[in-house]
């Protein structure tokens, strides 16, 4: 079995199509345009590479983009002015704070002072108490592109078993509970689970969320298995050339596609799905904002 590549790009921009036909009936029929902001503290190369493309990505939704630079050394409470002044602002849907932040920071204490209708990265505690009740609330950018993808290549995944390998709060425990909002039997693998192999052997889905380059072999997966592949890692490549590096998932993409029915390559599988749905959450905390209709298909 050879198997079908889940093209994330190609469905980011269908997604990113769909908030923009979305941004464009609020401005004409409501006169509403929806609004992220993105706060930035410090100077971290990939974090920088990263606010840049969501800026981007924002303004060709035809949404409004605001960026906050700030300083490495910008005090807790400076941070936090400016969180409430978003928080206060009506033009503003979206919040997202850029993590990591500097280590003098509170992460926790940054992340609970945004309101959690605009906490469009779903890390807010209240959104991630809603998810684990089975309410609405915003969801983590990365797992919800992730069940979006299964969505389509599955229309119902309802009764699956499916595997999560991590339980981080970003990641492995959010993707866990929308993989049991759609009815799966989930469960999840961390680094103390005994014999990993035989779990992941069990899935009908697999999604890997680890951060260990290419962890999971072909002869992990079941025949026809879904595999959705989060890792992103960065491996050198002299064979490119010197200082060159390559991108590998936590899968080992040449053998799982052997064996699974679909995988999502790295790069242009979930990667691209993640700023796709970061826009469709501000779209949604919008629509919610001013009593309006949610966008069909861009929610969990
Ligand atoms: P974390 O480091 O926060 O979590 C990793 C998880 O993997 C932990 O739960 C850990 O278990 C588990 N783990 C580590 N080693 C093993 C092992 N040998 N066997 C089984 N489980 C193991 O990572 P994140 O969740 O933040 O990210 C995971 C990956 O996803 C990374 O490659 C990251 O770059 C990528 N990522 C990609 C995004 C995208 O947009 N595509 C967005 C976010 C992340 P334990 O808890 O026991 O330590």
């Amino acid at each position: 079995m050879t198997a079908r590549i889940i093209d994330g790009k190609a469905f980011a921009a269908r997604v990113r199509e769909k908030v923009k036909d979305h941004v464009t009936r609020l401005k004409e029929d409501h006169g509403i345009t929806p609004g992220l902001a993105v706060v930035l503290v410090g100077e971290d190369p990939a974090s920088q590479v990263y606010v840049r493309s969501k800026g981007k990505q924002t303004v060709e939704a035809g949404m409004k983009s605001v960026e906050y630079k700030l300083d490495a050394d910008t005090s807790e409470e400076d941070l936090l002015k400016v969180v409430q002044q978003l928080n206060d602002d009506p033009e503003i849907h979206g919040i997202l704070v850029q993590l990591p932040l500097p280590k003098h920071l509170n992460e926790d204490l940054v992340i609970g002072s945004i309101d959690p209708a605009k906490d469009v990265d779903g890390f807010h505690i209240s959104n991630v108490g809603l998810l684990g009740t089975g309410q609405k609330s915003m969801v983590p950018c990365t797992p919800l592109g992730c069940l979006m993808m299964l969505r389509d290549h599955h229309g119902s995944i309802s009764g699956m078993d499916a595997v999560v390998i991590g339980r981080s709060n970003i990641v492995g425990k959010p993707m866990a509970q929308l993989l049991l909002g759609d009815s799966c039997t989930v469960t999840i693998a961390h680094s103390r689970t005994r014999d990993l192999p035989e779990v992941v052997r069990r899935a009908d889905i697999v999604v890997a969320a680890v951060g260990r380059p290419e962890m999971v072999p072909g002869d992990w997966i079941k025949p026809g298995a879904t595999v959705i592949d989060v890792g992103i890692n960065r491996l050198d490549a002299p064979e490119k050339g010197e200082g060159k590096t390559r991108l590998v998932g936590d899968v080992e993409y040449e053998s799982c596609a052997k064996v699974a029915g679909a995988i999502t390559p790295v790069p242009g599988g979930v990667g691209p799905m993640t700023i796709a749905c970061l826009l469709a959450n501000t779209v949604t905390a919008c629509c919610r904002a001013n009593g309006l209709p949610e966008p069909e298909g861009l929610t969990a």
